[in-house]
């Protein structure tokens, strides 16, 4: 059983703790000001199998800011959406990808605004779990000059986890699975023009 603080407690009042902990679903909580408050035993599984390495809750525990975890574009459009949910109080929903090099997965995240602004629950579940498909996503070698350009740079979708082709005159995109496990030294986060049309399209001006 864990234990958790007088503020955790108060900020996610209404909730059953430990019921939340051993949820299969990952579960974390941020506060108003998107540091992380509460996070479920599976959120700790998930993130030690996927790159994370041991003892990740040590050094990603409460009071770590969110939005360091998240790299590229996404971190604004994140940043965005967590103050959205706080002050508008309605729920967000989005559907993303994060794949394995051998494992295509698809989570849905709902970001729930908690009472009086206190804070954000957010609830990611598995939708899709299944080996990659050749004829969707075919696996390219990871070749240096087609990757890499001449400032020694990769650039990598931080959704969908593609590399940019640079040496070739269109916009084209390749699923390397050895720098899915692994990117280069040097990995330049962005957004592919799929994910940017269908998963992270441009909030509304008002
Ligand atoms: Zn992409």
């Amino acid at each position: 059983m864990r234990e958790w603080s007088d503020e955790t407690r108060a900020m996610l009042r209404g909730y059953d703790l430990p019921t939340l902990w051993r949820d299969p679903s990952v579960i974390y909580a941020l506060t108003p000001d998107l540091r992380l408050a509460f996070h479920s035993e599976s959120w700790v599984r998930f993130h030690e199998a996927n790159g994370g390495g041991p003892g990740f809750d040590t050094r990603w525990g409460p009071g770590c800011r969110a939005l360091d975890a998240i790299q590229g574009p996404l971190r604004s459009h994140f940043e965005r959406v967590f103050r959205l949910v706080i002050h508008s109080g309605e729920v967000w929903q989005h559907t993303y990808e994060c794949s394995s090099a051998a494992v295509f997965r698809q989570f849905h995240l709902r970001i729930l605004p908690l009472p009086e602004q206190r804070g954000l629950l957010l609830v990611n579940s598995l939708i899709v779990e299944r080996a990659h498909s050749d004829a969707e996503r075919a696996p390219h070698s990871a070749v240096d000059t087609h990757y890499i350009d001449a400032h020694g740079i990769a650039h990598q979708c931080s959704h969908c986890r593609r590399m940019r082709r640079v040496d070739l005159p269109e916009d084209r995109w390749d699923w390397v699975p050895d720098w899915v496990t692994a990117p280069p030294p040097r990995t330049s986060h962005g957004l592919c023009e799929v994910c940017l049309l269908h998963h992270y399209p441009p909030f509304e001006s008002n």
